[in-house]
């Protein structure tokens, strides 16, 4: 009889939903129970999900190193390789402006936070100071590239590792060896990536578990007119916007699509972090939906640090919500200044959890929203920035399926294969 295997995927969203469930039930009945608090939630819970974010984080510098160097030998010229860069910077500026755009144009209609009582819970925020432009232009180009690899600063990163391989691609004869070792360090570090997804359910049942017995929907409550605006949008933007992207320019299914990209969704879910979500995103992206490595090696992690639709969403939303809430009025030209600002403040600041509240420092300082009004919104927006990564690395891998079919560089019968890529039981070698 054929043996049944359940795709590591479903197995990941069951883990996913029984661990918000049992959080959920801790933060309502368990609050004051000692060896709850200390043994699970601030003990088990705790150890192994932030073992299992640095698992993942474990495998974005070496994965995204050799995945760009087979990459960009891949490409193999440099004009194909310029052109891939400035369609995928393009479409990225383009999906954040439209995702901003759309935010204010429903919060403006919508408007909430009007009537709001500003005695509520006003959580502390400082907010750190953001990164000038000029900083984080000249901050692309590595002063000392181990320094880059250790920090794991993707953008200084992408810059070296682009740069190693086009010297590659120039060696030669000589420089081949060496692009040979990072084909197979790439199949690797792959096969890392899956041993790691084995133990997903595991490290996201724990993830969902620490992170909701923390945080409670009790929150949302005061706060639900905001909360709704913002997800009614990330939906909006993902259904709307990037259907419609998929199906005209990456002549894609866009529920096909979707339903691949699952899995990397579930990451972004739990972790809150496009960086950290990487590895699975590439997976998905390549593997799944049929995007040749030349075009996603390169798309991919620049995605995840100068993409984020789904925080432009959320500042967008956000404007509107404190300038209701402290009766402040915005003219035409404030709201243009917070699409600019949003779309410049996305490229300059990494995927990582809870960067967007520092992105929305900028934009408030710059239209003159009082910074601390932040405080408000603080409360509710762990449980946002899940919702919103997952928008920021679905943008990512929509951005990769256009300039994939545009180079020609999208197979449609891995994309219309519903078991290409997917994970069940992972394989171990046993000697024989
Ligand atoms: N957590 C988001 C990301 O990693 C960024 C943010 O909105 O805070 O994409």
């Amino acid at each position: 009889m054929p043996q049944h295997k359940t795709p590591i995927t479903t197995k990941i969203l069951i883990a996913m939903l029984l661990g918000l469930l049992l959080g959920s039930l801790i933060n309502q009945f368990a609050q004051n129970i000692d060896w709850i608090q200390h043994g699970l939630v601030n003990g088990l819970f705790y150890v192994v999900s932030a073992a299992f974010v640095n698992a993942l984080k474990m495998l974005v510098v070496p994965l995204v190193t050799f995945s760009l160097i087979c990459g960009v030998c891949g490409i193999g010229d440099v004009s194909t390789l310029g052109r891939v860069g400035i369609k995928a910077f393009a479409l990225y500026l383009l999906t954040t402006g439209l995702a901003i755009t759309l935010a204010l144009t429903v919060a403006l209609l919508i408007s909430p936070g009007q009537g709001f009582e500003t005695t509520a819970s006003l959580g502390n925020f400082t907010a750190k100071p953001a990164p000038p432009l000029t900083e984080v232009l000249i901050n692309i180009v590595p002063g000392n590239p181990i320094q880059a690899f250790a920090e794991g600063n993707m953008l200084q990163i992408i810059f070296f590792v682009i740069l190693f391989a086009i010297a590659l691609l120039m060696t030669g004869e000589k420089g081949q060896p060496l692009v040979d070792l990072a084909d197979r360090l790439n199949e690797v570090m792959m096969n890392v990536v899956t041993l790691v997804m084995d133990f997903a359910p595991v490290g996201v049942f724990f993830l969902m578990a620490k992170t909701f017995s923390e945080q409670g929907f009790g929150l949302i409550i005061p706060m639900i007119g905001y909360f709704s605006v913002v997800v009614l949008c990330l939906i909006l933007h993902c259904l709307g916007t990037f259907s419609l992207l998929l199906h005209f320019l990456a002549k894609l299914a866009p529920a096909t699509f979707f339903k691949k990209m699952r899995s990397a969704q579930i990451f972004a879910f739990s972790t809150a972090s496009s960086n950290a979500t990487i590895p699975i995103t590439l997976q998905a992206v390549e593997k799944r939906i049929g995007v040749n490595n030349a075009t996603a090696a390169f798309t991919v992690p620049l995605g995840a640090t100068i993409n984020m639709d789904g925080t432009a969403i959320m500042q967008g939303v956000a404007t509107v919500f404190i300038a209701n809430v402290y009766g402040i009025n915005l003219e035409f030209s404030d709201y243009l200044t917070v699409i600019g600002m949003s779309i410049l403040a996305s490229i300059g600041t990494a995927g990582v959890p809870g960067v967007g509240l520092i992105m929305l420092a900028m934009v408030f300082n710059q239209v003159g929203l009082p910074v601390e009004g932040i405080g408000l919104i603080l409360g509710v927006d762990r449980v946002l920035d899940m919702l919103r990564t997952v928008v920021n690395i679905t943008g990512d891998a929509t951005v990769t399926s256009i300039v994939g079919r545009s180079e020609n560089e999208l197979d449609d019968s891995i994309f219309n294969d519903p078991n290409a890529g997917i994970i069940t039981d992972v394989e171990l070698p046993h000697k024989s």
